[in-house]
């Protein structure tokens, strides 16, 4: 399904499309789903509780942003993260390749909202129904601003986990994790994951003038107090 929808569709409708000056809306999507989405409410707020928001619409809006992302909800979600800190920090820079297995099956008490449950059951249900309602307003929309922009965001979510391991420097020799620029760029600030894994707690990952951490801005402008 996750294949189908990735690679299949995006195909099917650019063949089907006869429009193509819309890529700055696909440009829009990437970073909303991308930074308010899985930065912000996916890996700060539901996998770290790095702060809170300052209301529950807010958390939820945030949260439907990374839905739409196409990479499930943010139980799931949560799920994987929290055994990937836990991994990476007794396994080491290889636990990526080892885990898998059991990653993503085990839900915390602290994620459990109404909307994420329904995330959690439904969520092609959820996801399809986005689609239609965007295909029904209009098929450029739905194409530039559903379709591709999930073409997007699970492609990154396919390289970034793994590179972000990989490539760049390493602030805290000790810890696991890279401070990568290039992987910053497509991340709007989940590049700096050597700082992340140094400590995991903190609302922005910049560390320096030049660690550019545009979510984390973001979050002190959603965050109550
Ligand atoms: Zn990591
Ligand atoms: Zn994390």
């Amino acid at each position: 399904m996750r294949i189908f929808t990735t690679y299949f569709l995006p195909l099917i409708a650019i063949y089907l499309a006869d429009v193509s000056n819309w890529l700055w809306l696909t440009a829009f999507m990437w970073f909303v789903t991308i930074s308010l989405g899985e930065a912000i409410a996916f890996h700060r707020y539901w996998s770290h509780r790095t702060f809170e928001f300052k209301h529950w619409i807010i958390r939820d809006l945030f949260t439907f942003f990374g839905a739409i992302g196409g990479v499930g909800g943010p139980i799931r979600w949560v799920s994987t993260h929290r055994l990937h800190h836990k991994d990476a920090e007794t396994i080491g820079e290889t636990h990526k390749w080892l885990i898998t297995e059991s990653a993503g099956k085990r839900v915390y008490r602290d994620t459990i909202t109404p909307f994420n449950k329904i995330l959690h059951k439904y969520y092609y249900e959820f996801l399809y129904l986005w689609l239609l309602i965007l295909l029904l307003i209009d098929y450029n929309i739905f194409l530039y601003g559903g379709i591709l922009p999930i073409a997007v965001h699970i492609s990154l979510n396919l390289i970034f986990p793994n590179l972000d391991h990989v490539i760049g420097t390493k602030r805290y020799p000790n810890s696991v994790g890279r401070n990568s620029h290039i992987v910053n760029f497509f991340t709007f600030g989940e590049g700096w994951h050597n700082n992340h894994h140094n400590n995991p707690g903190k609302i922005s990952n910049s560390e320096a003038w030049y660690e550019i951490d545009i979510s984390g801005f973001i979050v002190k402008l959603v965050k109550s107090n």
